[in-house]
């Protein structure tokens, strides 16, 4: 068991491993805190729209709607050159000790300077989804920020999204904050959807224009009858609230297919593209991934 999950007044067991996890979190924080703003490296993985792919279930020939930036981290421990430490590995403990405003400002401008190489790539407007913490959010200068992004990209010819889990609906005054953020121009979506514990009733009022569909839900869309029956619960209402439906984690032909004939809009997934390099980019806007951008 996890120490933390235990109350007040108990008695923890002395295992040595949970203090050596322990400080390896520490040491976590500590390098994030000390880590330039180059660390932080970018990866994009493309969208793609799956209601204009070409026979086949959409695997050839689905056109490159949108780019997700996806943040790395090449984390200097003064020995060789290590692998790049994916998000999930310290975005969690970045949201605990802060760094993580620091990693999204990076984050957001990166994804600014790439947006004119990636628009060049493309030869025509792409979304940009980035991803930000409820940390973030609660920041009091993140909305002129957002403003500023939104500028920059759209000169560029990109067009910003913000993704948020459901999660941040649990803060009033985020909350209260969303519709400045949805002002400066920046289109928001919900992240993981369906995960979240959360009421529905945010989407009432709350300016969203789209969601990604977690993909717990997809991986099972072709074995499982209740996960199929979830997704195309969730795309009906969806399109009943005129909002995007993006499908996360579509990894096979026959998910990709079921979810076209639900009227899903759009998928994601390495059926059509891992993440990739700013490098890789134009390479992959010129596969037969996307065999269509020109048209
Ligand atoms: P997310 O926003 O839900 O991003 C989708 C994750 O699913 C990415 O993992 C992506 O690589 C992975 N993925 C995409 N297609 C497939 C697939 O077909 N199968 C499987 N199994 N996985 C797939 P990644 O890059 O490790 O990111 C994990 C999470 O870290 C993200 O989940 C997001 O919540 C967070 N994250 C990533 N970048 C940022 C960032 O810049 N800022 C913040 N605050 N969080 C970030
Ligand atoms: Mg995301
Ligand atoms: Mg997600
Ligand atoms: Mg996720």
């Amino acid at each position: 068991y996890r120490a933390k999950a235990t109350g007040k007044n108990r008695w923890v067991e002395f295992r040595p491993e949970l203090l050596e996890e322990e400080i390896a979190r520490l040491q976590v924080i500590e390098d994030l805190q000390q880590a330039p703003a180059e660390a932080f490296v970018v990866h994009y993985q493309p969208i793609v729209d799956l209601q204009h792919a070409g026979a086949g279930a959409g695997v050839t020939g689905a056109p490159v709607v949108g780019l997700e930036a996806l943040v790395r981290w090449r984390r200097d421990r003064g020995g060789a050159v290590e692998p790049l430490v994916g998000p999930e590995e310290f975005i969690g403990l970045a949201e605990r000790s802060g760094t993580v405003v620091g990693i999204g400002d990076s984050v957001l401008r990166q994804v600014t300077r790439d947006a004119e190489r990636i628009q060049g790539s493309a030869g025509r407007r792409l979304d940009l989804m980035v991803n930000v913490s409820p940390v973030q959010l609660r920041h009091p200068d993140f909305t002129v920020r957002v403003a500023a992004a939104v500028r920059q990209a759209g000169a560029s010819g990109c067009r910003l999204h913000l993704e948020m889990t459901e999660s941040v609906m649990i803060d009033d005054d985020v909350v209260d904050r969303l519709r400045d953020l949805a002002d400066t121009g920046a289109q928001l979506t919900i992240d993981d959807f369906g995960t979240g514990f959360s009421s529905l009733g945010y989407l009432r009022h709350r300016p969203f224009s789209s969601f990604k569909i977690d993909r717990s839900f997809v991986r099972d869309i072709a074995t499982e009858p209740t996960a199929r029956a979830l997704v195309e619960g969730m795309v009906k209402m969806g399109q009943a609230l005129g909002l995007t439906i993006v499908a996360e984690g579509v990894e096979h032909v026959e998910q990709a297919e079921i979810l076209r004939e639900m009227g899903c809009h759009l998928a994601q997934g390495h059926l059509y593209c891992r993440p990739v390099s700013v490098e890789e980019i134009e390479d992959v806007l010129s596969a037969p991934l996307a065999p269509r951008l020109t048209a």
